[in-house]
């Protein structure tokens, strides 16, 4: 079957034995799926969710019962307060966006503790000169670096003593940086510690990548709120677009009148045909992850095998859903995400190269044959054109597609 693809025997031969080196990794896997499919049905049940819930709104959106069923099916999943789950925004970024200008007000300070955030919140920080950063209003920013992949204590107790600090934005996945990502185990560790300083600090939480890949999410462990895309984890593959805010009422309030207009809030936001998908993206959800997570196992492990510099190993705790394969070389960096552009469903005829993209610093290589446009919870595989060359592989909508991308982009490699 796989010589359609003229794959080496080598790379045969290879990946056959990474299932057989991979298969207790990937029952481990199918276990936190069972229960995260069972969390999920759990919330379609206790909500009602019916035929009706799929008929939408147009205009202003008013009185969207799809749209409310939505928002506490999302509730009960992520185990919190309240959530706001919308198309309007456009995606995690926007959200995040909304939420930081929803919660900060001028002189306040927001504070990161796992260091620079996400590429694309430079300008909306104003660590990059933006006119419309929180900066341009007059929110301070403060940043404390990871050490060696573990929480600066020290440095985060310091600040905390020594000024008011309003919000903790804490990254899990480690975006376009060389740090491992932020396991749930030491979230809640960490959260516990800012909690005995500091009672009344807004805890939020970037969840981007991270959601159904353990049993428990960030609110279950003492977060105030969370924030995430679903053209990632929790659309599923199948939502066209948006995101959602998640956990304190007060907070997600908040960041409902930021998204719309101040007295309007929640009430307005037309969903314009896509309450289905949204509902049968979360309800695929559990499964994606779990098949994103067998495609970067099953390549972390040939990669390892072929000489490669891996992060995380097959066999390592994940965060997330994000694979890294540290090429030390732009070509093969390059070779490698033409290969899974090459085996992608869409678009598998185009070859990437690398280019300049808006919100990011350095010219990016993206590799993204997806039925949604940038999905990445659909097989991509992307990194800045910056030393070590990084390769940032994730998501599959199921594990035999991703493992004919992986084969076919060592292939390539090769
Ligand atoms: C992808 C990502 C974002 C941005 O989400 P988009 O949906 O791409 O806008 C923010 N933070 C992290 C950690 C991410 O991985």
């Amino acid at each position: 079957m796989e010589n359609i693809f003229n794959f080496k025997n080598e790379i045969i031969d290879l990946c056959k034995e990474a299932e057989v080196n991979c298969a207790a990794e990937f029952t481990k896997i199918d276990k936190i799926c069972q229960l995260n499919s069972l969390k999920v049905l759990t919330a379609f049940h206790e909500n009602r969710v019916s035929e009706i819930h799929f008929n939408s709104t147009t205009g202003y959106g008013y009185n969207d019962m799809g749209r409310d069923v939505i928002e506490k099916v999302f509730v009960k999943v992520l185990g919190c307060e309240d959530a706001l789950v919308r198309s309007q925004f456009i995606s995690g970024t926007h959200a995040l966006t909304i939420a930081l200008f929803a919660f900060l007000r001028p002189g306040d300070i927001m504070l990161s503790i796992t260091g620079k955030p996400y590429d694309t919140l430079d300008e909306v920080i104003g660590i990059r000169e933006n006119s419309s950063s929180l900066k341009s209003y007059g929110i301070e920013y403060e940043q404390v670096d990871l050490m060696n992949n573990e929480f600066d204590y020290e440095s985060i107790k310091k600040i905390l003593i020594s000024k008011k600090i309003k919000l903790i934005e804490i990254q899990r996945s480690k975006g376009y940086s060389t740090r491992k990502s932020i396991t749930l185990d030491q979230l809640e560790t960490i959260i516990k510690f800012i909690r005995s300083i500091d009672k009344e600090v807004i805890i939020m939480i970037d969840n981007c990548y991270c959601e159904f890949v353990d049993m428990k999410e960030p609110c279950e462990v003492g977060a105030d709120v969370v924030v995430g895309s679903l053209i990632k984890n929790l659309g599923g593959g199948i939502a066209p677009n948006g995101a959602y805010i998640a956990g304190r009422h007060d907070l997600v309030e908040l960041a409902a009148e930021r998204l719309t207009v101040p007295g309007e809030g929640r009430e307005v936001g037309p969903t314009l045909g896509m309450n289905k998908m949204l509902l049968q993206g979360l309800f695929f959800a559990p499964q994606v992850v779990a098949s994103s997570l067998k495609t970067a196992i099953l390549s972390s492990y040939m990669l390892e095998r072929l000489g490669y510099l891996v992060e995380p190993r097959y066999d390592e705790k994940r965060a997330d859903i994000v694979q890294n394969i540290i090429f030390n070389n732009e070509e093969k960096l390059i070779k490698y995400c033409q290969g899974i552009q090459e085996a992608s469903p869409i678009d598998s005829f185009v070859t990437p190269d690398p280019s300049e993209m808006p919100g990011y610093e350095d010219k990016v290589i993206m590799a993204s044959g997806s039925f949604t446009q940038g999905s990445s919870i659909e097989l991509s595989c992307d990194g800045p054109l910056r030393s070590p060359y990084i390769a940032y592989q994730q998501g599959s909508l199921s594990y035999e597609y991703g493992k004919l991308g992986v084969m076919n982009a060592i292939n390539k490699l090769l």
